[in-house]
């Protein structure tokens, strides 16, 4: 039987790295796990290094087209298909209030966050429409919820900076890929939330709320974030679900 084709970005480290690792451990798998810096990407190399065969290493810059091209010919000389998109690669540039943030740290959160998973999408969708059940994970976040920027009684903490505003972004285009590809690719479009997770964004950004760290540990995440990865029902599609099983308002 074919195995199941997975393609996850940033996975060189925190959530990324606990999806292929959590994958790469079952059977009837092929996981496409990408870094910037393959070279660099030690425990990424060794989890690859020692599931030969099921963890392939693939070079994503996620900001650069031309590397989005060259990770969809990478993938084609494996496989002729992708089943399971997951656009997890992120940074949170541009903390603060709007009179302070910058328009050059706004250029480069929109590029990474939402430009990330657009231009890989674009690049897989040939390899996706070839799966009999394509799946497409944004790894978005509560923050970019508008309705939860909206709530006053949301700590400020949760609602600031342009993050914020590159989340959104993603949701946004998520809610138009679900539009445009549900039907016409039978494609399951998804939303998800790891919650505040013990990665080093996750833990540079508890100091806001007054924590030493983040209070969700990576394990609790990747498990909660898989249930909704491993569905196959379609019951998820168009949602915008948190890795605790409840939903998100958009
Ligand atoms: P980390 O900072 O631990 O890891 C981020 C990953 O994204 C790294 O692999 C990093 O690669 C990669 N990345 C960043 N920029 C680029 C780029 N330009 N091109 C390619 N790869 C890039 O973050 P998390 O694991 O915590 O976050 C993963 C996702 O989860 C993000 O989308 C984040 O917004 C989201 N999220 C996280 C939360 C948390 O509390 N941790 C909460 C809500 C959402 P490199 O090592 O090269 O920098």
């Amino acid at each position: 039987m074919a195995p199941t084709v997975y393609f996850v970005t940033g996975a060189n480290r925190g959530i990324g790295f606990g999806l292929v690792e959590a994958l790469a451990n079952r059977s009837g798998v092929l996981v496409f796990a990408t870094a910037r810096d393959p070279a660099r990407a030690d425990r990424l190399n060794k989890l690859a290094e020692e599931n030969k065969g099921k963890v392939v290493v693939v070079k994503l810059e996620v900001t650069s087209d031309e590397d989005a091209k060259k990770a969809a010919e990478e993938v084609k000389k494996y496989t002729d298909k992708v089943d399971v998109l997951i656009a997890n690669a992120g940074v949170s540039t541009g903390s603060g209030p709007v009179e302070k943030v910058s328009t050059a740290d706004l250029h480069t959160v929109i590029d990474v966050n939402v430009g990330g998973p657009l231009r890989i999408f674009q690049a897989l969708l040939p390899l996706l429409r070839a799966s009999s059940a394509p799946r497409v994970y944004g790894i978005s976040s509560t923050m970019g919820s508008i309705a939860a920027n909206l709530d006053a009684t949301m700590p400020a903490e949760m609602t600031g900076g342009l993050y914020t505003v590159s989340k959104s972004g993603l949701n946004s285009l998520f809610a138009r890929i679900h539009r445009e590809h549900a039907d016409k690719d039978k494609m399951t479009v998804v939303l998800l939330c790891p919650g505040h997770t013990q990665t080093d964004m996750g833990n540079a950004g508890a100091q806001f709320f007054g924590m030493d760290e983040a209070p969700v540990k990576l394990d609790d995440s990747i498990k909660g974030l898989l249930t909704f990865i491993d569905d196959e029902s379609g019951k998820y599609a168009g949602k915008f679900m948190s890795f605790d099983g409840t939903e998100r308002t958009w």
